[in-house]
């Protein structure tokens, strides 16, 4: 089957970078096709978290308040509990925004609500379970893509595609485009339990610290979604310990999960998750950009990866609106996109990195009780430091605003 095109644009990846620029271009009536692979949007390894300045786009967009209720909690305060100390790192509620929170929300829900806002626009087309397999390449120009779909290969050409596909971004390696990749000492073992309702539990998103142990809690009011941080390779040494050890350490960081650990008894029911950190040499080719993790593969730390994905839709948009109505994009558009957006993407990964390495790394290496840093414990007992710090995860070094709605 093949889709004539002029002035289309081909999405791959139907994550928040992908949808979210689906949306944005389709608005301005901009003929898009996004392709994704999956027959939903339910995927395990997804985080939750949305910060103020993504709220804020979603909210010109008319879309914060249908979000919002879609929130099952929201995070006022980033606090690290270590073994005798509990310190504030981020203080959301003390942001100059209209959401001053961090928003709990599935991305299973928010996938699904954008998909049918998206579904309104008639210049739209979505197709589930369709994946991208080739570039289509003439004249040395990226022209669309073929992908498999119901078992037959069909395809899409297209005067822009959008790599939007995530973190192992196959069209960013059918491009050669390099990643240059980072490591963080760490890997995560990533788990669900039920999760009772108590008034002891409520609001316990947050990370907990105890003897060479870290453990990430999301709290999804029905459920936990959890993550305790290993150093790399240690995954194996673990589990030689059995089941009822790891228990143990879990119990250890968060008693309250005492109830809810009954349904872990199978090493089965968790997922090991190498964290991996990366940036793109060049985010683009001729007819072809990179966006959201395919340009930058992002570290959960902070929680931050969703609002980058959805902060390079909106700078593309802006930068690429006025060409693609003009049917005359250049390679030069491309390249604006990657100044405009990887300052920011370097400086967010920087500090992430420090984190890493300054307390989750120090953390899982030390054999004593963890406690963290002086200066971070000195720091975070001024209002001053908890705002820089909620601004700086809430919108980094460049938020993007619309320019297009
Ligand atoms: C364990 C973990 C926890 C995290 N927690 C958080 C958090 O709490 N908050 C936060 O902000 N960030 C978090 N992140 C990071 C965040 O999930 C990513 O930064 C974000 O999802 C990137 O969005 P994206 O749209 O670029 O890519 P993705 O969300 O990865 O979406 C890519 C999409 O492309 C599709 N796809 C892939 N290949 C193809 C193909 N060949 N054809 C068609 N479709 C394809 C995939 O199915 C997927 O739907 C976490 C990451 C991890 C690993």
């Amino acid at each position: 089957m093949l889709i004539q095109a002029c002035n289309q644009v081909c999405i791959v990846g139907a994550g928040p970078a992908g949808m979210v620029l689906s949306i944005l271009l389709a608005r301005q009536g901009i003929p898009v096709n996004l392709l994704e692979a999956q027959a939903d949007f339910n995927r395990e390894f997804r985080g939750d978290t949305l910060h103020a300045s993504s709220l804020e786009i979603l909210d010109e967009l008319d879309y914060a308040e249908p979000v919002l209720r879609l929130c099952h909690a929201r995070i006022n305060k980033f606090r690290l509990s270590g073994i005798s100390n509990r310190i504030t790192l981020a203080d959301f509620s003390l942001l100059e925004s209209s959401f001053p929170f961090v928003a709990l929300i599935p991305q299973e829900k928010f996938l699904t609500f954008l998909s049918g806002e998206a579904d309104k626009l008639p210049s739209f087309r979505r197709i589930m379970n369709a994946t991208a397999h080739q570039l289509i390449i003439k004249n040395d120009r990226v022209c669309g893509v073929a992908y498999m779909k119901d078992g037959a290969m069909h395809e899409v050409h297209a005067c822009l595609t959008v790599g939007a596909d995530g973190r192992g971004s196959g069209i960013r390696e059918k491009a050669q485009i390099k990643l240059i990749k980072t490591t963080p000492p760490m890997d995560v073992i990533w788990f669900k339990l039920p999760k009772e309702h108590d008034p002891r539990t409520e609001n316990a998103t947050g990370g907990r610290f105890g003897i060479g142990t870290m453990l990430a809690m999301l709290d999804r009011d029905h459920e936990w979604q959890l993550g305790f941080v290993i150093m790399k390779g240690s995954y194996k040494t673990l589990r030689e310990k059995g089941m009822p050890a790891f228990h143990d350490e879990l119990l250890k960081l968060a008693p309250e999960l005492k109830a809810s650990l009954q349904y872990l008894q199978d090493w089965s029911q968790c997922s090991i998750l190498s964290v991996v950190t990366g940036r793109a040499q060049h985010w683009y080719k001729p007819g072809l950009l990179l966006i959201g993790d395919a340009a930058h593969v992002m570290s959960p730390v902070g929680g931050v990866g969703i609002n980058y994905a959805i902060h390079d839709a909106v700078a593309v948009a802006n930068i690429l609106t006025g060409p693609l109505l003009a049917g005359d994009i250049k390679e030069s558009d491309l390249a604006a996109v990657q100044k405009r957006r990887e300052p920011s993407i370097r400086f967010i990964q920087t500090v992430q990195s420090i984190m890493q390495k300054l307390i989750i790394s120090s953390a899982l290496r030390s054999g004593r009780p963890f406690n963290p840093p002086v200066l971070l414990r000195l720091l975070s007992r001024f209002t001053t430091f908890q705002r820089k710090m909620a601004y700086l995860l809430a919108y980094g070094l460049r938020p993007e605003a619309l320019k297009y709605r």
